[in-house]
């Protein structure tokens, strides 16, 4: 499993062709994925400034709040696959330097890459964090987090357990709540599935 997701990264993704808009224009972030098989995957949004420096998922701002979140589920990050909807990080701004949710067509362009990331890894469960994961795998554009946060759903045959994602905390500390309840659900959920 592990080789045909390097085999997916190398050949594929870091030399990405997809005709998209996105392309050429930042560094690749690829998923991150244990030496040992897993059963539970996170899919965020897309790499931000600091994931895009170090090439790495989960690992600015947000990253720290990611921790947390494992940390409250018992888990590490050699417990779980961890990647982002969209691989490249879309910009908005002076020289581009602030995050900006990904577009339709940068979506839709990176949607392989979900798809067979996911065939892959065949995980047992899916933890979406945010809007932009959710209406992917919900194929829903409407769909909205502030709905479906805690609200179980299948893709193929892996359950999907959406929340909001670790960022928002930051600047709406009101849903640090929401969000703590939302993984007291998730953690019996995964005790239940072990
Ligand atoms: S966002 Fe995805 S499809 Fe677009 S260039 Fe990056 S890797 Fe390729």
């Amino acid at each position: 499993m592990l080789d045909q997701l390097e085999k997916l990264y190398q050949d594929e993704l870091l030399n990405c062709r997809i005709d998209c808009p996105l392309r050429g224009t930042t560094t690749i972030v690829k998923g991150h994925y244990p030496e040992q098989p897993v059963n539970i995957a996170f899919v965020g949004e897309a790499p931000g400034a600091r994931e895009t420096e170090l090439g790495q998922p989960f690992v600015g701002m947000a990253g720290s709040n990611f921790e947390d979140f494992l940390k409250s589920l018992d888990l590490t990050r050699n417990d779980v696959f961890i990647t982002n909807t969209v691989k490249c990080r879309p910009t908005v701004g002076f020289q581009g330097r602030k995050n900006r949710a990904p577009y339709s067509s940068e979506l839709e362009a990176c949607s392989y890459y979900l798809k067979r990331e996911m065939e892959i890894t065949d995980p047992k469960l899916i933890i979406t964090l945010g809007n932009v994961p959710l209406r992917q795998l919900l194929k829903d554009k409407k769909a909205s987090i502030t709905h479906w946060h805690g609200t179980l759903f299948f893709y193929g045959r892996a359950k999907v357990f959406p929340i909001h994602h670790p960022g928002a905390i930051t600047y709406n500390r009101k849903l640090k709540g929401v969000i703590a309840e939302d993984l007291k659900v998730l953690k019996k959920l995964i005790t239940l599935q072990k």
